[in-house]
């Protein structure tokens, strides 16, 4: 594999960009090496600046659902842009893909666009404080929401990839009011609400959490948290930016049958562009201004290029439910693979796995919290990650991710993923 030009352009964005990256986790530290330089996608593939093809199983961190470059999403782009890139002002279809996402997502009643996950989780929390009156929020270990201030606390994904899971610059005056808990562990949310009674507005976090690597709820747990939430006046918060409209038409919430008060979505909203969403409970969406008090604004928010990639990619979701039945095929087919290939190989490791949503830790313990996902080999990993890029198969560059399948693998791309798994492991036990 020739890397001269990614590699030049690698050197070359140092000078000008901090770590020669716009978002951490491309930079490759954690798994050695230096990132590659994309130039375009089509279909299940990747393509460098050297001309390189990968299988890809990031998918953009996951709004690629239908793979990459999907003529129907093209098409709508293309169109919109015709009409102009940017109004300020209102447009029908900020309407129509509203009212979409209300008949698709349980807990939405209202809605309220944004411009990236981050936003959405930022503004839900502001609201969940106005709508209480109460300051505190409880958050999880190891998951990640963002990089609002109050959320960059224990935070998973590139925060604990790059060793700074609470970071510089987070006031103590802000950090004070976020509380930690483990996930799926009731009890320690007991202990927190009867220690803050009366002083939290918000739970948040994502039900099926992706970002420290993909771990499952127990049963029970989120109905848990409903009914503890419900009894103490706290708003549960569904981030389901990595989820939504991925595990199921109407998210986690959809498929644990677990209604949250507010829901965060981003990601496969925006089609590939940068779009981000909140919504909820009318009675608590009310407080957003203009409607209430709670201030919360965007230029670009409800972006026509961006609604237009929506409204193509959530309609095809909506009318088409058969693409859930062949997520999870593909799913299937490579969690059973690999874990196949393991036993064989007498390679002992961990495999998550939730629709088109999976993770290999290693580490042979189970994995269904923060501490367990940090048992994991990350040297180990980091060589995992390599040997499958030598052999085509594109990863997240850290052990703390989930991998997001798309409805463009075939079954005979399926098969060179674990032709690849199968060598790569091979040549990682020696
Ligand atoms: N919430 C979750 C669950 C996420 O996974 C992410 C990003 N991966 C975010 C929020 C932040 O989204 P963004 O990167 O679009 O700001």
């Amino acid at each position: 594999m020739q890397i001269s030009e990614s590699k030049r352009l690698f050197a070359h964005a140092q000078n000008f960009i901090p770590g020669g990256v716009n978002s951490p986790v491309r930079a490759f530290r954690a798994v050695g090496g230096e990132p590659l330089f994309i130039k375009k996608a089509e279909g299940p593939y990747l393509i460098d600046e050297d001309g390189n093809q990968f299988i890809e199983l990031i998918n953009s961190w996951g709004p690629m659902i239908l793979g990459h470059n999907h003529p129907m999403i093209k098409d709508a782009v293309v169109k919109a842009m015709e009409e102009g890139t940017s109004f300020g002002a209102p447009t029908a279809k900020e309407v129509e893909i509203a009212e979409l996402i209300v008949s698709m997502v349980p807990s939405v009643e209202k809605v309220r666009m944004v411009n990236s996950g981050t936003e959405a989780t930022m503004s839900a929390i502001r609201v969940a404080r106005g709508y209480t009156g109460r300051d505190k929020f409880i958050k999880m270990e190891g998951h990640y929401h963002g990089h609002g201030d109050s959320f960059l606390i224990s935070a998973g994904s590139g925060a604990i990839t790059m060793g700074n899971p609470d970071s510089p610059g987070v006031t103590q005056g802000t950090a004070k009011d976020t509380l930690l808990a483990p996930y799926n562990d009731l009890d320690a949310i007991e202990i927190l609400v009867s220690a803050n009674k009366g002083e939290i507005a918000a739970l948040i976090l994502e039900p099926v959490p992706g970002n420290m690597g993909l771990c499952l709820p127990k049963p029970g747990y989120l109905q848990g948290l409903r009914d503890i939430c419900t009894r103490e006046g706290i708003v549960l918060i569904f981030d389901e930016v990595m989820t939504g409209f991925r595990l199921a038409k109407g998210g986690a919430q959809e498929l644990f049958g677990v209604t949250p008060d507010m829901t965060t979505l981003g990601k496969i909203i925006g089609g590939g562009m940068p779009v981000g969403a909140y919504g909820g409970k009318k009675e608590i969406m009310e407080f957003v201004s203009p409607a209430g008090p709670v201030y919360q604004a965007g230029t670009l928010s409800g972006n026509p290029i961006a609604m237009a990639a929506g409204l193509a990619m959530l309609k095809h979701l909506n009318e088409h439910p058969e693409e859930y039945a062949r997520l999870n095929h593909i799913g299937e087919l490579i969690s059973d693979g690999i874990i196949a290939i393991n036993k064989e190989l007498g390679f002992d490791f961990t495999v998550n796995r939730l629709g088109s949503m999976y993770s290999l830790f290693f580490t042979s313990q189970e994995v269904n919290d923060f501490a367990s996902a940090k048992l994991s080999d990350t040297a180990l990993f980091g060589k995992y990650f390599q040997a499958m890029l030598k052999r085509g198969v594109y990863l997240a560059p850290s052990q703390f991710e989930s991998l997001f399948l798309s409805t463009a693998l075939s079954d005979e791309i399926i098969q060179k993923i674990l032709d690849a798994h199968r060598e790569s492991i091979k040549e990682i036990m020696n």
